[in-house]
């Protein structure tokens, strides 16, 4: 067999999987489970409304009457006209019918860089790092946006032209848990109207800006043109082990002269089948007034997590960025200790965390801390860190 070359240029792991096996081996080593605020998964249960209609949908399927079989690519209309509706809750036009229903935030946007015909990926960084594999595996080229501390991690559009490029905007972003100002975002819609370029919002810790942050790209004028906006149920409802996101891509954002949307779905309708009824039904619920009211408390736990672990970060003389619009710190490891090396001392401490080398360029220096934890691993964690000073 002959090797795809692309292989070649990826990292040997993922760094989730990479992390979590040194994790899993610390946990062996202490015979007891760490503190875990590596991976970006979620804590607390679905909520109440969104297990009443996991139920009611699967009931459902066991009907002779009422049994689906494949569900429509695109997704079920009921779902698509619920998130057009929760957009419209927060002043928004999205139509139904430029929602596109898929199976998580990691996929549709992995795949949405290929859906044009963008040669270059321009990716602020440190980033998600699925973002940057995805492109290599697609034989993209990637063109990093470096940030750093003194810029409070916010990416300038860069001074040179990358024409007809993707431009990946994560806000709030992760690791670096900051979310971008509104007129930084008009800065990069400009930039992509100038280059032709296409930008992917990922929109996926939308639920955890403090108010008045930006929680859409369409929030700003002339991004309609020039954006497609991704966005997962994963973070807020809890939807890391159902599976259900979302893709928009308004009739106004058009390739070859006709909307970028029939790309998409041409490509959808060949290699995917859909999200299940059951899911898509849960996560029409997570968009209802009581489900809304549910993952608001939720969320709400979330951020009182970040706020005992940045409090304890401020104890210590760490500095760091996020925690305010994000269940993501960023903590600056020790003077003179690499990413690696400070993650190794936490694991031994009994802390699992992320090296932010492995979110690119700039991570290097940093952990991600996560608070997508319960409560009482957020302040045992906090006490660790307090130690630190
Ligand atoms: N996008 C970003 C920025 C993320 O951090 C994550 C998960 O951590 C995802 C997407 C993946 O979301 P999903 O679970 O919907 O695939």
């Amino acid at each position: 067999m002959k090797e795809n070359p692309c292989f070649a240029s990826l990292p040997d792991a993922y760094l989730f999987r990479e992390t979590g096996e040194a994790v899993a081996a610390a946990e062996r080593a202490r015979g007891r489970p760490l503190l875990r605020l590596g991976v970006g998964d979620v804590a607390y249960p679905l909520s109440r409304p969104v297990v009443r209609a996991l139920c009611r949908a699967s009931r459902e399927m066991g009907d002779p009457a009422r049994f689906r079989g494949y569900p429509p690519t695109e997704g079920y209309p009921f779902l698509r006209e619920a998130v057009a509706r929760f957009y419209a809750d927060r002043g928004i036009a999205v139509t139904p019918e430029s929602v596109v229903i898929g199976d998580g935030a990691k996929s549709d946007g992995a795949d949405f860089l290929t859906v044009t015909g963008a040669e270059e990926i321009l990716l602020p960084t440190p980033a998600y790092p699925v973002y940057a594999d995805a492109a290599v595996l697609a034989g993209r080229r990637v063109v990093r946006v470096p940030t750093d501390l003194s810029h409070g991690f916010l990416p300038v559009p860069p001074d040179s032209r990358h024409t007809g490029a993707v431009i990946v905007l994560i806000s709030p972003n992760n690791p670096c848990g900051v979310a971008y100002p509104r007129a930084l975002l008009e800065d990069w819609v400009a930039y992509a109207r100038e280059n032709d370029a296409c930008v992917l919002f990922d929109s996926s810790y939308f639920a955890f800006l403090r108010p008045g942050g930006v929680r859409s790209i369409y929030e700003i004028p002339g991004a309609r043109e020039v954006a497609a906006e991704v966005g997962s149920f994963s973070k807020f409802a809890g939807f890391t082990g159902l599976r259900c996101s979302y893709l928009i891509l308004p009739d106004e954002l058009r390739v070859a002269g006709r909307p970028l949307r029939y790309d998409w779905l041409r490509r959808q309708s060949t290699r995917f089948n859909g999200v299940s009824y059951v899911v898509q039904r849960a996560a029409e619920a997570a968009l209802s007034p009581p489900g809304r009211r549910a993952w608001e408390k939720t969320v709400a736990r979330y951020a009182h997590n970040a706020r005992l672990l940045a409090d304890a970060l401020t104890a210590a003389g760490i500095p760091f960025t996020g925690g305010q619009d994000s269940p993501y710190l960023f903590a600056a490891c020790p003077p003179g200790q690499s990413s690696r090396a400070f993650f190794a001392r936490l694991l031994a401490a009994g802390v699992a965390t992320t090296p932010g080398d492995g979110f690119g360029i700039g991570g290097e220096g940093f952990i991600r801390l996560s608070a997508l934890c319960r409560e009482e691993t957020a302040r045992a964690a906090a006490l660790v860190f307090r130690a630190l000073a």
